[in-house]
């Protein structure tokens, strides 16, 4: 019996934004809006949207002992998140900057802070954490020996899943493990480096990533929807297939990446096949991209279309 569908290790940030007329340069000061401060992180964000869903959640991340990592817990416990793996002290908690001109052009200035002292040492005290769901879920704004330690600790039964944002090389035991590796184009692109293929669609994409080692790879295409594809047998894979997206007016695509991740590795936590749990996560993207914010946009289960509606 698990206690958990979905164990996430990952960041929590505290987004701080302000409206500018015109983003400073150099030396120059300018007035904003005032100050808007929003929960977020790549690992909070997945928590809180899976949890919305309806998915029993746990959060594996370290906030710092601050008015930040307080607003960080709190809204996870809004969102019904489990936070008896947030670790709290060693850095001020994780921060992101944000100003944000009238055409919707930001500048971001990242302090990872705690989410930068979430040790491998962290994960492996917190073992019974990582058995205790049928899903574990990591993106890459922890240190990637944290994620790699995550792996390490997987009893075999355990489904991992990895958004590697923002891109880095990946381990190769690390790769093995992704079931699957979730990217965008751009962490697509970064991951292949020379071994991108030249020219070809995204079907040529997922299979060069395939070759990397993951066991399976979806590859979100913003409003195209995504595409799956599974490896087989070593060295083979099935045909990628084609996950259609919804079409809705888009306003804000913050969170969208965040939310598919989330949406997926929930519906595979509940026996989905793969193209399946994608064709929901990419029913969940859509709603999130018709709302503002990260947190704030997330849908719960009655929200999002049914396939047929
Ligand atoms: P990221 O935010 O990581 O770059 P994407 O932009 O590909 O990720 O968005 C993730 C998913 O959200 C997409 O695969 C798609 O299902 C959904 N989505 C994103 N943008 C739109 C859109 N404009 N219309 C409908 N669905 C969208």
């Amino acid at each position: 019996m698990h206690d958990y569908d979905l164990l996430v290790v990952g960041s929590a940030n505290a987004d701080l934004v302000i409206g500018v007329e015109r983003r400073p340069g150099a030396g120059e000061t300018v007035l904003g809006s005032d100050l808007a401060v929003h929960p977020g992180g790549k690992g909070a964000n997945q928590a809180a949207a899976a949890a919305r869903l309806g998915a029993r959640t746990a959060l594996l991340a370290r906030v710092g002992d601050d008015v930040y990592g307080r607003l960080l817990l709190s809204s996870q416990h809004a969102a019904g998140v489990d936070t008896v793996g947030v670790l709290v002290g060693g850095a001020p908690t994780g921060v992101a900057l944000i100003t944000v001109d009238p055409s919707g052009d930001n500048s971001i200035v990242v302090s990872p802070g705690a989410n930068a002292r979430l040790a491998p040492e962290d994960v492996a005290a917190a073992g019974s954490l990582l058995c205790a769901a049928r899903v574990v879920s990591a993106q890459l704004e922890i240190p990637v020996e944290t994620v790699a330690e995550v792996v390490r600790n997987l009893a075999p039964e355990v489904r991992f899943t990895l958004n590697p944002s923002p891109p880095a090389p990946l381990p190769a035991e690390l790769l093995h493990a992704c079931d699957p590796l979730i990217v965008n184009e751009h962490e697509a692109r970064v991951l292949l480096g020379p071994r991108a293929p030249a020219d070809g669609g995204p079907e040529d994409w997922a299979r060069a990533l395939l070759r990397l080692g993951p066991r399976s790879v979806v590859i979100t295409l913003g409003a195209a929807g995504a595409l799956v594809v599974e490896g087989s047998a070593p060295g083979s894979a099935r045909e990628p297939v084609r996950v259609p997206s919804v079409p809705v007016k888009a306003v804000d695509t913050t969170g969208a990446g965040d939310a598919f991740a989330a949406a997926l590795a929930f519906r595979l936590s509940t026996g989905d096949d793969l193209p399946t749990a994608a064709a929901f996560a990419a029913r969940v993207g859509a709603v999130t991209v018709t709302r503002h914010g990260a947190q704030e946009s997330f849908p719960t289960a009655a929200e999002v279309a049914e396939p047929d509606t």
